[in-house]
C-alpha cells in the first residue's frame, strides 16, 4: 500500500462512528468502509465533528482508528454546516440549481471552524502522518495545516462537483478557498470536468503560478498535484448483499406487490441536485401520453430524509408530495394500485438490494451530481443476481449531469432532465430492451465498476499524495 506503514490522519466533517442506545457503531458511509482496511494496517486517526455529543469514545469496536472530536456549538453548526456549506457552497458547486446565499457571518464561523479541524489535526501525535482533508466542509484546511505543519504530506478530496470559474468567480471569497486548497500537495476530483474547472479558476484568480500537466506550480516553490479519482462502491459487499436470504425475502414480498406492473425505482437523498421535480413531470407526461401505463407500471420513489433543517429542502419536500399527490389524483384507476409508491425514509441495506433487483428500470435523473453511487449499486447488484431465478436485467436511465455518466455512457440509457419531454421518451424507451441486450448492459457496467471498486480508489488518491511529496523530495528545498 501507498502509505508504507506511515500514520494516517483523516480529517472530516464528521466522525466515522454513531450511536443507536447506548452502543457506539462506525457509520455506514462509505467512507468508513473504504478505509477500514487501510486503518487496520497502519496508525489511523480521524479528526472529525462530534455530531453534539461530548462523549465519543476513543476507539470504537470494527473501526481501527483513534477519533480526536471537534466540539462546535448548535450555532456554529448552523452557520458552518447548514449556513455556509450547505446554502453557500453547495449550491454553487452544483450549478447553482438553487440560489446560494451569501453571508459574511457565515463566513466568518467557516474559517473558524476551518482552523479548528486543523488545529486538532496538528494536535494528533505521530510522526511523519499523511493527512487526507475531505470535502466542502473543509476547503480551507489544507492551507491552514500547511501553516502549523510546513512539511506535512497533506492530501485533499473533494466529493462534490467542482464548478467552472464564471461560477465559482461570483464568490466573495473565492480566492481565500482556491488557496486553502493549493496548502495541499495533492487534490482529487470524481471526474477530468471537475479537475479542469478548479485549475481554470485558479489560473483564473492567480497570476503567479504556472500550470503543466497536472501539476500547479506555486511561486514559494511547491507544487500541487491535481487527479482526477472516481469514488466507488464496495463491489464484494453489494455483490454479497444481491443474493443474500433476507434480500430475497424482501425481493419475494415486492414481486407479490408488484406483480404484473413495470417498475421503474428512484433512490436519492431528496434534494433539489437530484432531478426529483424533473422525474415525476416526465413520469406524469408519461402516464399521459401511455394511458395503458397507468395500470401496468410503478414509479417507486426512495426518498431519504436530508437536511430538513434547511429551508430549501423544507421546500422541496413539499413541492415532491404535491407532485405525487398530483398524479395520484389524476391516473389512479378504480380498482388499481397506485402508480407512485413514495417512501420518506431510508431503508435497510437488503431491501434497498431487493429494490434493485426489482426494478426494470433504475431512474437516475440528477440535474447535477459529483458522481452517483446508487447508479454503481444498481448495476453491480443486479449483475451479481444474474443467475437467480426470475432475475431479468433491468435498465439504468442515468442523467448526463453525473459523474457516473463517464463511465456508463456507452451501457446506459443517457437522458438530460431539463429536457421533461424528452425524458419521459427515454423512459418509455427504457421499457423497450430485449432481455439479452439488457443482460449485457449490465453486465459490462458491472465489470467497470468492478475494476475500479471503493478500495481501488484509496489507493489511486493515496498514491497521488504520496506520489506529489516524492516529487517534492526529489527538487529539495
Ligand atoms: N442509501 C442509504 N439509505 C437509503 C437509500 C440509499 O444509505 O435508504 C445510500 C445508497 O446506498 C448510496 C448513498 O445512500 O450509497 C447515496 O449516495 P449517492 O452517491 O448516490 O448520493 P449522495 O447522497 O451522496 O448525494
Amino acid at each position: 500500500m501507498s502509505l508504507d506503514g506511515r500514520p494516517l490522519v483523516v480529517v472530516a466533517n464528521r466522525l466515522p462512528v454513531s450511536k443507536s442506545g447506548d452502543a457506539w457503531r462506525p457509520s455506514a458511509g462509505g467512507l468508513v468502509t473504504a478505509l477500514r482496511p487501510v486503518v487496520e494496517q497502519v496508525d489511523g486517526h480521524w479528526v472529525g465533528w462530534d455530531g453534539g455529543d461530548p462523549n465519543v469514545p476513543k476507539r470504537v469496536d470494527g473501526f481501527a482508528a483513534d477519533l480526536h472530536p471537534v466540539a462546535m456549538t448548535a450555532e456554529e453548526v448552523d452557520d458552518h454546516y447548514y449556513g455556509f456549506s450547505n446554502r453557500t457552497l453547495w449550491p454553487l458547486f452544483h450549478d447553482l440549481l438553487a440560489e446560494p446565499v451569501f453571508d459574511r457571518e457565515w463566513w466568518r464561523t467557516y474559517e473558524r471552524m476551518n482552523i479548528r479541524f486543523a488545529d486538532a489535526a496538528a494536535a494528533v501525535e505521530v510522526d511523519d502522518p499523511v493527512y487526507w482533508v475531505h470535502d466542502y466542509h473543509l476547503l480551507l484546511a489544507p492551507a491552514l495545516l500547511r501553516d502549523r505543519k510546513p512539511d506535512a504530506t497533506i492530501g485533499f478530496f473533494l466529493h462534490i462537483p467542482f464548478p467552472p470559474p464564471e461560477l465559482m468567480g461570483r464568490l466573495p471569497w473565492n480566492d481565500e478557498l482556491l488557496d486553502g486548497l493549493l496548502g495541499a500537495d495533492a487534490i482529487g476530483f470524481h471526474t477530468e470536468w471537475y479537475r479542469e474547472n478548479f485549475v481554470r479558476s485558479v489560473r483564473r484568480s492567480r497570476r503567479d503560478v504556472t500550470v503543466s500537466g497536472d501539476m500547479v506550480h506555486l511561486p514559494d516553490g511547491r507544487s500541487v498535484r491535481t487527479a482526477a479519482h472516481p469514488i466507488s462502491i464496495d463491489v464484494d459487499e453489494f455483490s454479497a448483499l444481491a443474493v443474500a436470504d433476507e434480500t430475497e425475502q424482501e425481493l419475494a414480498e415486492l414481486r407479490e406487490q408488484f406483480a404484473n406492473r413495470k417498475v421503474m425505482l428512484g433512490v436519492d437523498r431528496l434534494d433539489y441536485t437530484k432531478g426529483i421535480r424533473h422525474r415525476l413531470q416526465a413520469i406524469e407526461r408519461l402516464l399521459t401520453d401511455r394511458p395503458e401505463l397507468r395500470t401496468s407500471f410503478a414509479f417507486i420513489q426512495i426518498a431519504v430524509p436530508s437536511r430538513d433543517d434547511v429551508e430549501e429542502y423544507r421546500d422541496l419536500r413539499e413541492q415532491v408530495e404535491y407532485m405525487v399527490g398530483h398524479i395520484h389524483g389524476r391516473f389512479t384507476e378504480p380498482g388499481h394500485d397506485v402508480p407512485v409508491h413514495y417512501l420518506y425514509r431510508s431503508v435497510p441495506k437488503t431491501r434497498l438490494a431487493a429494490y434493485y433487483r426489482l426494478a426494470d428500470v433504475m431512474a437516475i435523473t440528477p440535474l447535477k451530481d459529483g458522481m452517483n453511487l446508487v447508479a454503481k449499486e444498481f448495476v453491480t447488484v443486479q449483475d451479481a443476481a444474474r443467475d437467480r431465478p426470475d432475475q431479468d436485467a433491468g435498465v439504468l436511465l442515468l442523467s448526463e449531469f453525473t459523474g457516473a455518466a463517464l463511465e456508463f455512457v456507452d451501457d446506459a440509457v443517457m437522458c438530460n432532465p431539463f429536457d421533461v419531454q424528452s425524458l419521459a421518451a427515454r423512459m418509455a424507451q427504457s421499457l423497450t430492451f430485449d432481455a439479452d441486450d439488457r443482460r449485457s448492459r449490465i453486465a459490462r457496467m458491472a465489470a467497470s465498476v468492478r475494476e475500479g471498486d471503493v478500495f481501488a480508489w484509496v489507493n489511486e488518491e493515496l498514491e497521488s499524495v504520496t506520489m506529489a511529496e516524492r516529487a517534492r523530495a526529489e527538487v529539495g528545498p
